[in-house]
């Protein structure tokens, strides 16, 4: 037996798709947009959309953008000599919230995991060795998340990255181990960046 109409069961159904949100949360999101004004919820759908339609990465560096290349890989007085790589275009967020970084970024979307089938050829380690051989890098900072995937990955790059002659750096521990990027206040992530060590 179905307790709600169609279209009410079918947005349910879609919102409790989305990470995070659970049936409860999925039917509280639900009845909040049947009682909102007609106005707002037009707007969110619009904007839902608007992401699909014009937000792709950056051919650089994988960030999202609503151009060719990003913000970051745009900015010229950027460092240039030096790339932070992160698991996620929101982990970059993160980082620029510290005001400590000056550097470019390179975005893997994912992390190497075994357990959940992601290959190094799954995430966007080709394109970064790429990136390195073709510019004047002198260091790759590794701020990829205190878990065992992350540490993985942090690991796997390193064996590749050195050979290449470019210094790579692991941020520092202190972040809440198991824990995201994402979730660090701005001044420990300062500091773990600023603490970096040498792989
Ligand atoms: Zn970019």
């Amino acid at each position: 037996m179905t307790y709600y109409v169609t279209p009410v069961a079918n947005l349910i159904e879609e919102l409790s798709k989305l990470p995070g949100i659970g049936p409860k949360s999925a039917q509280r999101l639900a009845f909040y947009m049947l009682k909102a004004p007609p106005a707002d919820v037009k707007k969110l759908a619009e904007a839902i959309l608007k992401v699909k339609e014009k937000i792709k990465f950056c051919k650089i560096c994988f960030n999202v953008t609503d151009e060719d290349i990003c913000q970051y890989c745009r900015d010229t007085p950027r460092d240039r000599s030096i790339i932070c790589v992160v698991e996620e275009p929101r982990d970059i967020v993160a980082l620029e919230k510290t005001g400590e970084f000056k550097g470019l970024y390179h975005v893997l979307h994912g992390a190497i995991s075994p357990i959940e089938g992601i290959s190094p050829e799954d995430i966007k380690i080709g394109e970064l060795l790429k990136r390195l051989k073709g510019q004047e890098v002198k260091e790759v900072v590794i701020a990829t998340n205190p878990n065992i995937e992350g540490e993985a990955t942090a690991m796997y790059l390193a064996k590749l990255i050195k050979p290449l002659g470019v210094k790579v750096t692991r941020i520092a521990s202190g972040l809440p181990v198991g824990g995201d990027l994402e979730y660090a206040d701005e001044v420990t992530l300062g500091k773990a960046l600023e603490g970096r060590r040498e792989m």
